[in-house]
């Protein structure tokens, strides 16, 4: 059989489950090469997954080109590709289009690698005689060392493209280096590090360590004799934010040429040109978020996914993959070893190191001087507040700012009050698109809605009665800043939520004022609580986490207890010991005490156990079929008609309402498919999704599939 009678398979780089059959009568692109293909009316570009015999009597069109001579992806993140495409039931060509730069699925060429240092070749047959005088002076140069481009003169530079044209001379690629002489271990984390240094092949390992116990220095020293030795390091971060400082470590340690970032506040072209150099291997350590796991690495070494609990590597929307999940796959199949870490794992890690699947790593102690604070509870039950605090809190907020330190607050709520009420008739002003009140941002005077966004000036007078009742109920970032300055003017109060804090520019220079100011007060929501150092903090005060405690999600009380621990964990790093204060309603509630010890792993065993008897993950394999319409009977006939559909081959519960009804307009519940066995439940979802569609109602409503979700 001849070229000319083949045919390649293909999908196109969208959620389109087909794969589509066309001619090619050049030599067969390789699976994982783009091409352009007539789609339709138009043209679309497409990832080569297969070649067949062409078959007899159909019409087949003809590849228009072949845009790329090589797989864009090594076979084993092609592999990974077509994994997570299976377990999420998300089509192929979807997952190839969320895990390509941009670029890429626009068709754009692969950037060819500009080589920055050059070599003299081993091989190399240099002429006895005719050199000119700046020739020889460049021989003599790179044969005493590879020559940095940056380094050279425009004459030079054209010399060197002669040489290398003559075939003299080659891309040369630089191991990094150490730049600094490494801290010395304690002996948790010596053991540590001796653990991942010594793996071979795929292991995983959770590396489950409090907070502030130098788990960025495990990372750096196992990642030591891999990238001296020319192996590349994937380390993941689950938010923008959190990259700098890791950042900074990593050049400190290896050298700014060694280390390139990845994430999606980048601009494409940078994008490509990071992608590129991890792919050539002309980088020691990619640093990213989320989409960094499909960023291919010529020499892999290690993956590290730090605080691994983060629900930020859940995606979304489009492919709801897992990154610390596939990570974990991307692993196995590039056969590396790969290190979960975090003070406070979630608890299906746990389950997993319980059930001997990851090796278990632990750091108990900080690495500084001072234990892990303990965590007072203050009880608010019909205490006078003031400000929402309790009178106790601003005391010790006080103590702590005579005597020269920091003192932080955590609430998780944005604006100046989460909702506002007309004291008259009882108002409440809600979002038109949302079943959720209007958060009031005093300062801008504006009403906004934090689920879609929309927003509208404040009401002078109520929308319902006309009174001028209106007032703000609850309080939020905004509103316990006006108090605390109010309450301590002389103090400058720095805080760091979405509305003051937009770029990571903008939070470098937040996190630089507040490591220089002294007293302070600090003021945020998660954003201050995620992997932050603030060696001066020493009085940490939790102001409202009660919601956590009756929400119907099953895993707020998981998120409750790895948000105390990590904001407790911000108190104390210093020198000086840390204090804790969290004020609730509920402080007999079992999570709390369980909280009091400032020990994770005692509330997580608890959460666990109830987990267990409860029948959910990660004990059970759970997962969601979600629909969503502007009308609300087309999303209950359709989980209904589904509901039938998976009766008798799944768990099924439900249809029931999201958490959030109604959000930016549309209706939204959902179905829960579960089992005890995932095997089964990856079996018949595979059978089932490509019914899905033809069930009755499916095109009414916008429907998709979360298999492990995390948000209700
Ligand atoms: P974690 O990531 O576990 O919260 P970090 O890696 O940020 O902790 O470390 C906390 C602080 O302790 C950092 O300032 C770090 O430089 C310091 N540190 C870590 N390991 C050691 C060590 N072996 N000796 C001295 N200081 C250390
Ligand atoms: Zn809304």
């Amino acid at each position: 059989m001849t070229d000319d009678t083949n045919c390649i398979e293909v999908v196109t780089l969208t959620p389109l489950a087909q794969r589509f059959s066309y001619r090619c009568r050049t030599p067969l692109p390789e699976p994982g090469c783009r091409v352009h293909v007539p789609f339709g009316r138009g043209e679309r570009i497409a990832i080569v997954t297969g070649s067949s015999p062409c078959p007899e009597g159909v019409q087949i069109k003809d590849v228009r080109t072949v845009l790329d001579q090589q797989p864009l992806l090594p076979k084993a993140l092609q592999a990974l590709l077509e994994f997570g495409s299976n377990y999420y039931h998300y089509p192929l060509g979807g997952a190839w289009a969320t895990a390509l730069p941009a670029r890429l699925c626009q068709g754009e060429p692969l950037p060819t690698p500009k080589p920055e240092l050059w070599k003299l070749r081993s091989d190399a047959t240099l002429p006895q005689s005719g050199w000119g005088l700046r020739q020889s002076e460049l021989l003599q140069r790179l044969r005493r060392g590879n020559l940095r481009m940056t380094e050279l003169g425009s004459g030079d530079r054209q010399r060197i493209r002669q040489f290398l044209a003559a075939g003299w001379i080659e891309a040369a690629r630089e191991s990094p280096r150490l730049h600094e002489t490494p801290l010395t271990l304690r002996p948790e984390q010596q053991q540590a590090v001796a653990a991942i240094r010594a793996a071979c092949g795929f292991q995983p390992f959770l590396l489950d360590g409090v907070t502030s116990s130098g788990k960025t220095e495990v990372y750096l020293q196992s990642m030591e004799p891999l990238l001296l030795a020319g192996k590349q390091v994937l380390l993941l971060v689950p938010e923008i934010a959190l990259i700098g400082q890791t950042y900074e470590r990593c050049v400190q340690r290896f050298g700014a040429t060694a280390v390139a970032v990845y994430h999606s506040g980048q601009g494409d072209a940078e994008r490509l040109r990071v992608w590129e150099r991890a792919r050539s291997g002309s980088l020691s350590i990619l640093l990213g978020t989320r989409s960094a796991l499909f960023v291919p690495l010529a020499r892999p070494g290690l993956l590290i996914v730090d605080e691994e609990h983060d629900p930020s590597y859940k995606q979304q929307s489009g492919w709801l993959y897992s990154a610390r999940d596939l990570g974990l796959r991307r692993a196995q199949l590039e056969e590396l070893p790969i290190v979960l870490a975090s003070a406070t794992p979630a608890l299906e890690s746990l389950y997993n190191r319980q059930c001997g699947r990851y090796a278990d790593l632990r750091l108990r102690e900080r690495a500084s001087a001072q234990n892990i604070p303990q965590i007072e509870i203050l009880p608010l039950r019909k205490k006078r507040l003031l400000g929402g605090l309790d009178p106790s809190l601003l005391s010790a907020c006080a103590e702590t700012l005579a005597s020269g330190q920091q003192a932080l607050f955590f609430l998780n709520r944005r604006g100046y009050a989460p909702a506002l009420l007309c004291h008259d008739c009882g108002h409440v002003p809600h979002c038109r698109r949302c079943s959720a009140p209007l958060t009031w941002h005093r300062r801008q005077a504006r009403l906004r809605c934090h689920h879609c966004g929309w927003e509208a000036p404040v009401p002078q007078r109520c929308p319902s009665c006309g009174g001028d009742g209106m007032n703000g109920i609850g309080m939020g970032t905004e509103g316990l800043e006006q108090f605390l300055q109010e309450r301590f003017p002389n103090i400058p109060i720095l805080r760091v939520d979405r509305d003051e804090v937009h770029t990571p520019r903008q939070l470098a220079e937040r996190l630089q004022a507040i490591r220089s100011t002294r007293p302070a007060i600090l003021l945020g929501t998660q954003m201050l609580s995620k992997g932050h150092h603030f060696p001066d903090v020493t009085l940490v005060g939790i102001v409202d986490v009660d919601q956590g405690l009756y929400s119907a999600d099953f895993r707020a009380g998981e998120r409750l207890a790895q948000t105390v621990i990590q904001v407790a964990g911000r108190s104390g790093r210093g020198d000086a010991p840390g204090r804790v204060l969290l004020q609730s309603h509920l402080p007999e509630h079992p999570l709390l005490l369980a909280l009091q010890s400032g020990d994770y792993g005692t509330a997580a065993a608890q959460l666990l156990r109830e987990r267990q008897q409860a029948g959910l993950p990660p004990l059970r394999a759970l997962a969601l079929l979600q629909a969503e319409a502007q009308r609300v009977e087309p999303v209950y006939a359709f989980l209904h008609a589904a509901q039938e559909y998976f009766q008798g081959s799944l768990d099924c519960s439900g249809p029931v309402p999201a958490l959030l009804e109604r959000r930016a307009g549309f209706h939204r519940a959902y179905l829960w498919l579960e089992s005890t066995s995932r095997p089964l439940l990856q079996q018949v979802l595979g059978a089932s999704m490509p019914q899905i569609p033809s069930l009755p109602g499916a095109r009414r409503v916008r429907w998709s599939l979360d298999v492990d979700p995390q948000n209700f």
